[in-house]
């Protein structure tokens, strides 16, 4: 196998790329780096600082801040200024805020460089919404996910159920719809698929199936 790889994952949210991509990365014995992280510990020090208080984001104040905010991932863990955030950002609260954040060019870079800097030193798989047109537009292998928004939306739910809330699903809907209309349609850095990216349709497969494909897919490609 080649001795430094990238493997970029882009797609919508809950169509599976953050299970597909921990599946590879234990699998080939790569980092992961779930870059939708970033973007939500961002958030979730603007609404933890009060820079973003019911949709209103104090974006001045928080470039200014940028050199504060120290995210790093630790095992499976996901740490903000060195406080393990890995349920908090996963919350409603961050989810409805945080595709507000993601549109803002100087966090989009700022956060860009870290992915750079991390996918140069080691191989890796990331995911994210533009991982293999932006962040790493050679990447060795670049997949594509697409999932049937119902299906999205019941991963979604289980996911916070886990965590004791009370969202209902239809909140869970709004959210995906708003968040995919928001990532799908900003100036800088929209989810769209890479020209050379692989799509594949989560709907198709078990998370087992998938993997498998995916592995078969890295073996042809990458040797
Ligand atoms: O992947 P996840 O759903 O956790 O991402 C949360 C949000 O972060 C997305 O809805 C999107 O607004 C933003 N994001 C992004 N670019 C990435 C990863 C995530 O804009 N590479």
């Amino acid at each position: 196998m080649k001795k430094h790889f990238v493997i970029a994952i882009d797609g919508a949210s809950s169509t599976g790329k953050s299970t597909l991509a921990k599946g590879l990365a234990k699998a080939l014995d790569l980092a992961h780096v779930d870059s939708g992280a970033m973007y939500r510990g961002i958030t979730l020090y603007a609404q933890q600082n009060g820079l973003l208080v019911n949709n209103k984001l104090n974006t001045k104040a928080l470039l200014s801040q940028l050199d504060d905010i120290n995210l790093y991932f630790e095992g499976d863990t996901f740490k903000l200024n060195g406080v393990d955030v890995s349920t908090q950002i996963r919350s409603m609260q961050v989810s409805e805020a945080v595709s507000l954040v993601a549109t803002i060019p100087e966090i989009r870079s700022f956060l860009v460089a870290q992915q750079r800097i991390i996918g140069t030193n080691q191989s890796v798989v990331m995911d994210g919404r533009d991982i293999g047109t932006v962040v790493f537009p050679k990447a060795d292998l670049k997949l594509f996910l697409v999932a049937d928004v119902n299906i999205r939306v019941q991963r979604r739910f289980d996911e916070l159920n886990t965590q004791n809330t009370t969202t209902s699903v239809k909140e869970v809907f709004n959210n995906l719809v708003e968040r995919d209309h928001l990532d799908s349609t900003r100036a800088d850095s929209p989810l769209v698929q890479a020209d050379d990216a692989i799509l594949l349709d989560a709907t198709q497969f078990t998370v087992e199936s998938m993997l498998d494909h995916v592995l078969d897919l890295v073996a042809k490609r990458l040797g």
